[in-house]
């Protein structure tokens, strides 16, 4: 820039700055100090005074920045040295342009720094990722391991980890958003977006990870808070009739319905059970009345009196079953409310709220399940889930393990091999069982089980198996009934 066109006073070097950065606001201009903020989006803002001193153009501007929910502690300390150090530079030559040479500096940072909207998040997940290299135990399968790591590009507001444990690694980028916590469409329409780099998880593993993350960003940006994208996010969807929604409300008769098949069901079968032995009974009674000859009358008489116990024994039997499914019925009425509770939070909240910050969930979100999944223990036989080779864990899954879908009645043909027994599934509660485990869990009673995990203690569910007790039951009535069948039959053989 040339002499002559270098303001001359404090007035006019002000009316110059702001004629060339006309998207700074000034908010008050005194010839002592002025108030301006400049803004990139509602969320990437920076207020600064700067006040003229006593000799000013030869003593240098004093730049201060305000620390506010945009601007962390750390930063203004680093942007107010940075801008302290050009003002001082240019004080050496006495000239009215310091405004305009703070303001320069400024505007480029706040430009081109897409990292300034989540500056305190990205603190918190620098440090998150590298500690989570030092707590570890005393554990064998740590010590050759690799360390995770975090690397920053500021300009491209793109973040690369490489999240390691034992021999399990995925490795991903996130971009931030120049809108961020917002977003804007031209960038895909995600406030964070995540994308997978390298993993060893085998496919389905890697698709509920990548997912679930995705999920919670997109429900934060919507205004959710993080507990609220945890739970939404949750990749396994419930059945229907595991909802308490709104129909439910005349739930009182349909629910006792529900319960009294549940008992139908048990007592025909323990009654065809019996009905049977009364059948073997009379014909047996039969056979002698008609070799004796004395008209039956005794003997139709005792039949009448075994018929009456079998009755009441009958009549026993279901009574402490009715018990037992009071309490399950009680049990599940409190899941219910539980996720009624829930999901009335979410739609309570949904769009009414600014779209919040997710970086930081993110990112603890892929640490603590990177981590968790390689440690998990299943809840049943309190064995770790995922071997400690992941390629055992990928030959677990087997080739098809394309799409992620595992339906065990489409590879019922395959012969059941020990590994897909030890299969980790992850439930419906978060935690993961082997799949053998789970099966023996679900499919015979005690039905609607609590997760043991410690704090876990909700229903399990896997989509692979039926999500209604009424079902569950009735399967394995069924299989006791053709048990009971067969062995019945083997009497007869
Ligand atoms: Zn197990
Ligand atoms: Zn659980």
């Amino acid at each position: 820039m040339s002499t002559e066109t270098l303001p001359s006073s404090i007035p006019s070097e002000v009316s110059e700055a702001q004629a060339m950065f006309p998207s700074i606001k000034v908010l008050t201009s005194t010839p002592h100090f002025l108030i301006a903020t400049y803004e990139r989006t509602p969320y990437t803002r920076i207020k600064m005074t700067l006040t003229f001193p006593e000799g000013y153009p030869s003593h240098p501007l004093i730049v201060n920045i305000d620390q506010d929910a945009i601007v962390p502690p750390g930063l203004k300390k680093k942007l107010e040295k940075e801008l302290g150090e050009l003002v001082r530079e240019r004080a050496m030559h006495g000239q009215y342009d310091q405004v305009r040479v703070v303001w320069e500096r400024l505007t480029s940072f706040v430009d081109t720094n897409m990292f300034l909207p989540c500056w305190k998040e990205l603190k918190k997940c620098v440090d998150l990722v590298r500690t989570s290299n030092n707590d570890t135990s005393s554990n064998d399968r740590k010590t050759n391991m690799k360390a995770s790591t975090i690397a920053l590009v500021e300009s491209k507001g793109k973040i690369k980890i490489n999240l390691h444990n034992e021999a399990y690694f995925y490795n991903c980028t996130i971009v931030i958003d120049p809108a961020y916590p917002d977003y804007s469409p031209a960038t895909g329409g995600k406030s964070c977006l995540l994308q997978l780099q390298s993993t060893n998880f085998p496919s389905t593993i890697q698709t509920l990870l990548t997912s679930q993350a995705q999920e919670i960003v997109r429900r934060m940006q919507e205004g959710l808070s993080q507990e609220r994208a945890m739970f939404m996010s949750n990749p396994i969807r419930l059945p229907k009739n595991f909802h308490l929604n709104k129909e439910d409300d005349t739930s009182g008769t349909s629910r006792a319905l529900t319960q009294e098949t549940i008992k139908n069901i048990k007592h025909d079968t323990e009654t065809l059970k019996r009905v049977n032995e009364l059948r073997k009974k009379e014909s047996a009674a039969a056979k002698i009345t008609m070799s004796n000859g004395n008209g039956g009358y005794q003997d139709h008489k005792a039949m009448a009196k075994e018929r009456k116990d079998a009755r009441r024994n009958i009549h026993k039997l279901t009574e402490v079953e009715r018990e037992a499914d009071q309490k399950l019925q009680e049990k599940e009425k409190e899941w219910k409310l539980e996720e009624k509770k829930r999901s009335e939070g979410y739609y309570d909240l949904y769009n009414t709220m600014e779209p919040q910050p997710c970086l930081y969930v993110l990112v603890k979100f892929l640490v603590d399940k990177v981590r968790g999944l390689v440690e998990e223990v299943c809840p049943c036989c309190k064995e770790r889930v995922l071997p400690d080779d992941p390629n055992e864990l990928i030959s677990m899954y087997g080739p098809t393990d394309k799409n992620g879908s595992d339906h065990p009645q489409q590879k019922q043909h395959h012969p059941k091999s020990t590994k897909k027994k030890m299969k980790p599934m992850r439930t419906y509660c978060g935690c993961w069982y082997h799949k053998s485990c789970l099966n023996t869990l679900l499919t015979e009673p005690p039905f609607g089980i609590e997760c043991p995990t410690v704090d876990c203690g909700r229903r399990v569910f896997h989509p692979d198996w039926p999500g209604d007790i009424r079902q569950l039951e009735r399967d394995w009535a069924a299989r006791e009934a053709r048990k009971r069948e067969v062995e019945d039959a083997m009497l007869f053989l």
